[in-house]
């Protein structure tokens, strides 16, 4: 289980070997290749095929409302050089929004999952505050909601 206001819980499940990761899908993690990482941890301990693996997007802050400085801008230029243009959105007056589902998609297939093996929820967490919880739509006060994922033993 994560808890999570903004970040995306990341469930990633490998119904093959019977294995689960919840990764928590933040700016740092992401700029981190959290995703690239636990799939490889699952594949070198575990044996997962990433064809196997099926990954969910929880709902997080999206590029409707998720606005950046060059901080952060630069950090995405400096760890995905080629990239990285692709991951935020001009907003006008000088304003950029960082788009996460792109950047989670793009480590998601990065690691070899099949595209129609992944599930994106699409929903932005600071549109929806009757919902979820927003640490960026709600200043900092706010809840957290949990990303929760159980494996279930085979039988
Ligand atoms: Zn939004």
């Amino acid at each position: 289980m994560i808890l999570i206001a903004d970040c995306a819980a990341v469930s990633i499940f490998d119904p093959k070997q019977n294995v689960i990761a919840l990764v928590h899908g933040g700016w740092r993690g992401t700029v981190g290749r959290i995703i690239q990482k636990s799939i490889s941890i699952m594949n070198e301990v575990f044996g997962c095929d990433p064809s196997d693996i099926l990954v969910g997007v929880g709902p997080s802050i999206g590029p409707c409302c998720y606005e950046v400085k060059e901080d952060v801008i630069s950090i995405f230029q400096k760890e995905f050089p080629q990239q990285a243009q692709h991951f935020f959105v001009p907003k006008g007056n000088e304003r950029i929004h960082l788009d996460m589902w792109t950047a989670l998609r793009y480590q998601i297939l990065g690691s070899g999952i099949r595209p129609d093996h992944i599930e994106e929820s699409g929903i932005c967490t600071a549109c929806h505050l009757d919902e979820f919880y927003s640490y960026r739509a709600e200043r900092g006060k706010t809840g957290r909601f949990a990303g929760l994922l159980v494996l279930r033993s085979a039988t």
